[in-house]
This record gives structure tokens, sequence and C-alpha cells, in this order.
């Protein structure tokens, strides 16, 4: 539910597109920049290494890439984040590369792997840009693309900027996203549900400081988009615990879930956390989650799916 696609470059796939534009790399060398200790590090990298998603033949490359990497851990369906925001910046056609995606991903689905996508604007770029991602959803027309969201840095620019952002997404029939509460406070999990009527939560962790809150989220049945290693890498962890040396064994994951908070189980950026989904799973029963609330959280991933309810229901029906 939660998979930046700019996030699961793989080292070798980072030296196919820096070849593509004539910059030579060794796997070596990414791996080195893929080292971090906190979120700073981890952007730098971030903007590093998509610096090479340069046109549409670039996206197809990592597409293809990713629903192989998929595949290999029996993923069925997935939603991908695209980070727009980004492409608009480095004014790139969002529509010439989203074509791209779909014609080099589509042809997984005879392989069993359906994709859904998920537009995302950059917070710290502000309102105006947001809204133009919005745009660029609405232009490619595309029933794929399910839902918009935002995502960078939590702690810049008032959540209620970006309320016509989000009636305007709605109003294209968008389901709606915020990463919240990752660094920044339990306030911004609140804000971005009570004032934006976002549906899941990226991250959310912070909730965990506000058991007023936890209910409300537990109520209404909105999920957070937990990535427990993701949030070690990033120093998230450590920032929500309050110890800089936190250990994944002590994410809050057990917590949420005992106060009935659904929680779906993603990997964020799984090339540069090296992370992946099935690993994700064993960190969760190490954090104390038992079989019967692993397997209810697998279930989650499918009932908070911006799927048809046909369609849900038929991925539910398969399950244990
Ligand atoms: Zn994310």
């Amino acid at each position: 539910m939660h998979l930046h696609l700019e996030g699961s470059i793989r080292p070798g796939v980072a030296c196919a597109l820096a070849a593509r534009h004539g910059v030579a790399l060794t796997e070596d060398e990414v791996r080195r920049r893929y080292d971090y200790n906190n979120f700073t590090e981890f952007i730098e990298a971030f903007k590093w290494v998509t610096s090479f998603l340069r046109e549409p033949g670039d996206f197809a490359l990592l597409g293809a890439d990713v629903c192989e990497q998929l595949l290999q851990q029996n993923v069925v369906y997935a939603e991908v984040t695209l980070s727009v925001g980004i492409m608009l910046l480095r004014k790139q056609d969002p529509q010439a590369n989203f074509e791209a995606l779909l014609a080099a991903t589509e042809p997984f689905e005879k392989r069993g792997l359906r994709l859904n996508w998920v537009f995302d604007a950059v917070r710290q770029f502000g309102p105006e840009l947001a809204l133009e991602v919005v745009e660029a959803a609405r232009r490619c027309a595309s029933p794929r693309i399910v839902a918009f969201g935002i995502g960078g840095d939590e702690l810049q620019v008032h959540t209620r900027e970006f309320t016509h952002v989000y009636a305007r997404a709605k109003s294209c029939g968008l389901h709606l996203l915020m990463h919240a509460g990752e660094v920044g406070g339990p306030e911004k999990i609140r804000e971005a549900v009570e004032i934006l009527g976002v549906e899941r939560i990226g991250h959310g962790i912070a909730a965990i400081h506000d058991p007023a809150l936890m209910e409300l989220l537990a109520k209404r049945r909105i999920p957070l988009e937990v990535c427990p290693t993701s949030n070690l890498r990033t120093g998230a962890l450590g920032v929500q615990l309050r110890n800089p040396e936190a250990v994944l064994e002590q994410h809050p994951l057990p917590q949420l879930v005992r106060r009935g908070v659904s929680v779906v189980i993603s990997t964020d950026d799984p090339a540069m956390f090296h992370a992946t989904l099935l690993g994700e799973y064993e960190v969760a029963a190490k954090t104390g989650l038992t079989e019967a609330e692993l397997v209810a959280l697998h279930r989650a991933g499918f009932e908070h799916a911006f799927l048809p309810q046909d369609e849900r229901c038929s991925y539910l029906a398969k399950l244990p």
C-alpha cells in the first residue's frame, strides 16, 4: 500500500539508468550512497538517484524492474506512489512518463500482478505545485490512478494550506492520502484526517502519543501504512520513541494494533532501505505480534486497498 517507485531503484538499475545518460556508475557506489543515519542524508541520496530518471524510457525500465521485485515476493496487488511533484519540479511531462510506466507494467498482469497508482506531491513545494499534481492526474484520465497524496517534509507548510488541493482531488474521483506523524507529532495526523479527509495515513506512528487519536483512527477505520525498517533508517523511530538508539524490536506496531488501529505493513522505499515486504513481516513478528495478528495485518492490506468492492472481495476470498 505504501511503495514509492523512485525508492525502488536497485543498485543494478541505478547503473543502467545512469548509463542511459552517459554516466558511469558501479553498484558499489550506489550501495555506498544508500547508507544513511537520518532523514536529511536519506533525502540527499534520494535526490541523487532520482536525478537519473529523466525521460519516459527511464520510468519504463524502472517500472518493469519494480514488477519483477514484487513478483519475486508473490505480491499480487500493489498501489505504487509516483512522485509527480518531482517530475514537475524537473520540468518533465508527467503524462508521458505515466504512459510509459503503464505500457511497461501492464504486461505483468498476465503473470498475476496488478498495479494501481498514487500521484504524489511534495509538501514543501507548497499548495500550488500540489494542485498541479492533481491536474496532472486529471489529464492522464486513467482508472489506474486511484489516489492523490502528499509526502516530503511534514514539518513545513500548515496542513490547512492544502484544503483546496484535497477538495479538487476528491472532486476528480481520487482517494486521499498523506504522509503524517512520521517525524511530526500526532497533531499532523489529526489535521490530515479532520481538515483534509485523508483516508489512509502514510506512517502515522506518532499516533502512539495520543490515545484519543488512536481511538478516532480505530473508530473511523483509517489505517496507518506502517513501514518499520524505513522508520529505523530515517531516524523516525528514534524520534517517536525519544531514543536515538531505538531498535526495530521496539517498534510500536503492537501498541497500535492492540488499540484497534488498522495497520497495513509496507516497505516505503525498499531498495533504499534494504527492505522487502516479506522481511517487514518478519520484523513485525519480532516486535511481538502473534501469528493471528500478522494474518490480520495481511488481510488489512486488501481491506484498505483502493479497489472496487468485487475485486477486493475476490482477493479476500483467497486469503487464509
Ligand atoms: Zn513514503
